[in-house]
């Protein structure tokens, strides 16, 4: 049985969740063709520590940077580094916290520049596809109820589903019970309960769903090189409808960052 979190608990995921979210918006607003992703990495560190917070990916059994930044055919946990992007490219950010004693956590890829129609559809289908599994995180559902959600929304457009990593819990851990798949089936898995905070963040893949571990030991990369795509959000479960704590609206509703 996974403890629901307290009114107070989720005030302090809340602020956290705010901070991702800003701090998303921060790198949206210089992800450009020619700019480095060690230049994103470098705004959101900054940013995460000005407003008195922890990147809480740094040092995370290793990682080595306060983002995952995952281009292309990395699909999570890539490294920031020289590579400059380029028009076409899609640019994965995950973003993590810690602050008051609890964790932030949230995703967004973003194209660079114009990119092509098939990718334009992935980026939107695999959002489309997270608001999907937020909308199944209610009381009385259960995990593989968000899973069928996403799945089968993704897969109706012909791509495909990640399985070899999960969404999660939150709370003062970053990883907590229950693991959150992108894949089930409806009525299975961990009951959801109100003031569950859970961290839905489906990865879907343009073409075939098979990953591999690159031999840095952190990178997963599509099997076949095609893109993918990842968007992560924090809702606490609720009766009717899951409440957002995280948002893309300092994304979407900024005149100057392209997503
Ligand atoms: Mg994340
Ligand atoms: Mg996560």
């Amino acid at each position: 049985m996974v403890k629901p979190k307290t009114e107070e608990e989720i005030e302090l995921l809340r602020e956290n969740a705010i901070l991702v979210s800003k701090t998303l918006a921060e790198v949206g607003k210089i992800v450009a063709p020619g700019v480095s992703t060690l230049e994103l990495n470098r705004v959101a560190e900054t940013f995460i520590r000005d407003n008195g917070a922890i990147p809480s990916f740094l040092g995370y059994d290793g990682f080595p940077a306060a983002l995952c930044i995952s281009v292309n055919d990395t699909v999570v946990h890539g490294f920031p580094s020289e590579y400059a992007l380029k028009e076409g490219d899609i640019v994965s950010v995950d973003c993590g916290t810690f602050y008051k004693g609890y964790n932030g956590d949230s995703a967004y890829t973003f194209p660079v520049g114009e990119v092509s129609a098939e990718t334009r559809k992935l980026l939107d289908v695999t959002k489309a596809s997270l608001y999907r599994g937020i909308e199944a995180a209610v009381v009385g559902n259960r995990t593989g109820d968000i899973g069928y959600a996403v799945q089968s929304y993704a897969e109706s457009f012909g791509f495909s589903v990640v399985r070899e990593l999960e969404g999660h819990g939150l709370g003062a851990e970053m990883h907590e019970e229950p693991g959150i798949p992108n894949y089930g089936r409806r009525g299975k898995g961990t009951h959801l309960v109100d003031g569950m905070v859970i961290c839905i963040e489906p990865m879907i893949n343009a073409g075939g769903r098979n990953v591999y571990l690159a031999n840095n030991g952190w990178e997963v990369k599509t099997s076949d090189h095609r893109n993918a795509a990842h968007y992560e959000l924090t809702v606490v479960v609720r009766h009717g409808m899951a409440e957002q704590l995280s948002t893309f609206d300092f994304i979407e509703k900024d005149a100057s960052i392209k997503f």
